[in-house]
């Protein structure tokens, strides 16, 4: 009987597999299937070239498990193998330096076995003993059995197996009794064989009966041999598009629409991929695209392998090209990968366009529930952007869409500034925002809505994208000041009126958490509002970033800034300053005089301080600390003044009031004081 030495430099191979395969044993009935698949396809096709004349039967494969005899069978009509075969494909594994190879690869135990021809042995990981029956279909070949039980010892004899084919029998060993089960195995066929192109039969077809589910002896195909990424699109309908998505997914809403990849240059892949309607909530799930390389399952992890934004996506790919059995971060290194992931991402951009010129009115009906992908897919992936460009949709408060070019146009004349940015104002929240909408609207301009999840990014990249293109959010400043076209409107206060009118209005404010205000004055039309809040667009793009990012909690933490403009042309706003001057500018003025003096004072010992030794410059600091106290006393007095005046004025809080009211920052207590404070008005 010979025997033999299995031909690898490591003496315990076996063991080193076991080891380094622990966490994926299950793979060896992948391995064991694919290989019985392709020496079927193998006979197939030497058939199709008149090379194997005789019958070819019926080519399927068979899992079978006999639990009583501890043995787990996978058998083919296949090719099979004579004894040169197996002491080539078997016993010599198809490497050297099985030492330093394993050394080098052992955190990537996975990459072992695809790469140098180990799938078979990968039976090992499961198996206390291996015995292969085979015989070639070679005429005249004689059927051999070859045995190991995992030491590189093996037996070679000859056997009397009288089909074709090739049975490979697995002696489960007792730490892999699982394999042994016939619901496991099942299990583990629809995981991996389920799309496989020769039909795998598993057990028997069961059927209910007297109580209980019993076998029949109609086989069970686990497969289906021709699944429809591998059929022609010309061929297939919509229905079955959607039929076969809801084998993949089910229980899941129809998806939105689809794409099949066919191509065979320069690689090959076939697939296909749907979309699901995304809801505002993008939660990248994993799972939702299988991998498949000729049909054979490879792997569901697809991070790195397919661009990021299409894990949005639901579906199978099938290449050649993805090699079988790597670890992921192998298949991501992969340049072959790297090119599928690069050709997906074309593909996709080449669907939305053709989607978009074909019928514009139902891309945009559609844009809803597609806006995250495509924008996630532009904030993440440098190619997508550009081909994203043309399809691309900016939607405005009044539901109108435009391409990016075609915005550019819309408002090009209306809003660009003094400095020639062009000004796309937005609004994020059509409700609160909506009398600053409207604002922007009766000045002409137009208010793009905002109000996606991504949209802050957004407004981010195009900025850096487009040139010369800034966005201020309407709420950002009055409708006038919102696109600085000439120098500002300019007010004629003298500098007691100004001390008299933003001290009145400071006095007033209320107290709200976590912010400050700042009273700013401006000459606007007599007909806008008498004052207005309005937030600083870089402060509060600063804030809500920090609030996006952890760990960046200085701006987090600072209080939110608003301005409170007060236009000087409304006429209850000149009415309150008028009667204000009447009332205390008699007070106001020789404080206001002091202050003056005082401050001049302060700039010229300023002047002298230099060129002046250290102890002259000490005494002149002395002296405008104590006129800098000096300051500050009048100041508080005058403040006091101004607010006790300003406390019988209910105007001044009205007008507050209506500001906050505005910007939907009134509140509370101070949203009832207001009620109140307006029917005693009345
Ligand atoms: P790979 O499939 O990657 O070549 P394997 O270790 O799985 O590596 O198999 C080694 C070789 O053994 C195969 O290439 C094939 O020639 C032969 N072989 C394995 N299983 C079968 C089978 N069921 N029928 C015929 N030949 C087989």
């Amino acid at each position: 009987m010979p025997t033999g030495k299995i031909g690898v430099t490591t003496e315990n191979i076996f063991p080193v597999i076991k080891k380094f395969l622990y966490s994926d044993h299950e793979i060896f009935l992948r391995e064991l299937v694919s290989n019985a698949i392709d020496a079927t396809q193998k006979l197939k096709t030497l058939a199709s070239f008149g090379e194997f004349k005789g019958e070819l039967g019926t080519m399927d494969v068979r899992v079978k498990v006999d639990k009583a005899a501890g043995t787990l069978t996978v058998s083919d009509r296949g090719i099979g193998m004579d004894a040169d075969d197996i002491d080539r494909y078997i016993n010599q594994i198809a490497f050297s330096g099985a030492e330093e190879f394993l050394e080098k690869y052992k955190d990537s135990a996975n990459s072992i076995i695809g790469h140098f021809g180990l799938g078979f042995y990968s039976a090992f990981m499961v198996s206390s003993k291996v015995v292969i029956r085979s015989l070639s279909y070679k005429e005249g070949a004689k059927a051999v059995e070859w045995t190991c039980d995992g030491s590189p010892e093996y037996t070679l004899t000859e056997t009397d197996k009288s089909e074709r084919g090739t049975d490979i029998i697995l002696y489960i060993d007792d730490d892999s009794k699982e394999f042994l089960e016939q619901q496991r195995i099942d299990t583990l066929l629809k995981k991996y064989c389920r799309f496989l192109p020769v039909p795998v039969i598993s057990g028997k077809v069961k059927e209910w009966k007297d109580g209980a589910y019993v076998d029949t002896d109609k086989d069970l195909v686990v497969n289906s041999t021709e699944p429809l990424w591998t059929r022609k699109p010309s061929d297939l309908t919509d229905e079955d598009y959607l039929k076969f998505y809801h084998e993949l997914r089910p229980g899941e809403e129809d998806p939105m629409f689809w794409i099949h990849l066919n191509v065979d240059y320069p690689f090959n892949l076939t697939g296909i991929l749907y979309f699901p309607k995304i809801k505002n909530n993008i939660d990248i799930q994993k799972n939702r695209i299988q991998l498949y390389c000729n049909q054979v399952y490879v792997t569901d992890q697809v991070e790195g392998v397919v661009p990021e934004f299409m894990m949005l996506m639901q579906g199978v790919i099938d290449s050649p090209d993805i090699p079988l059995n790597v670890s992921r971060s192998y298949l991501q290194a992969d340049s072959q990968v790297k090119k599928i992931s690069g050709y997906i991402s074309k593909k996709v951009a080449e669907k939305l366009d053709k989607m978009f010129k074909d019928d514009r009115t139902e891309f945009e009906k559609k844009w809803n529930d597609i806006e995250v992908f495509i924008k996630y897919g532009m904030l993440t992936d440098e190619k997508f952007y550009e081909a994203a460009r043309k399809f691309f949709l900016l939607k405005d408060v009044n539901d109108n869409y435009y391409t990016l070019d075609e915005y550019h146009k819309l408002v090009e004349s209306d809003q660009t500034d003094r400095e020639k940015t062009v000004i796309y104002l937005y609004a994020t929240d059509k409700t609160a925002q909506y009398s600053y909408i409207q604002g922007s609207e009766e000045k002409g301009y137009s208010v793009l809505l905002m109000d996606g999840q991504l949209d802050q990014h957004i407004i981010q990249m195009l900025e850096a994208k487009l040139e010369k293109v800034h966005f201020i959010r309407v709420d950002a400043d009055t409708p006038d000041r919102l696109i600085r076209k000439a120098d500002d409107n300019s007010t004629d206060l003298t500098g007691i009126q100004a001390d008299i009118l933003t001290g009145m209005f400071r006095t007033q404010l209320p107290e709200v958490e976590n912010t400050n205000f700042i009273v700013e004055y401006t000459a606007l039309s007599d007909k806008d509002a008498p004052a207005t809040v309005t937030q600083n667009e870089m402060m509060r793009r600063m804030k809500e970033m920090a609030a996006m990012q952890p760990g960046m909690n200085f701006y987090g933490n600072m209080p939110d800034m608003y301005s409170l403009v007060i236009n000087t042309e409304q006429p209850a706003v000149r009415k309150v300053l008028a009667n204000a001057e009447n009332a205390i500018g008699s007070e106001i003025t020789p404080l206001n005089m002091q202050i003056g003096e005082k401050n001049n004072e302060i700039s010229t010992l300023r002047g002298e301080k230099t060129g002046k030794d250290d102890t002259a410059r000490k005494e002149l600091d002395v002296k405008i600390e104590a006129l800098e106290k000096e300051v500050g006393d009048l100041r508080a007095k005058e403040e006091e003044i101004i607010k006790n005046y300003a406390s019988t004025v209910p105007v001044v809080k009205q007008i507050i009031d209506l500001a906050l009211l505005k910007g939907n920052m009134l509140k509370g207590e101070a949203m009832a004081a207001f009620l109140r404070r307006s029917v005693e008005l009345l």
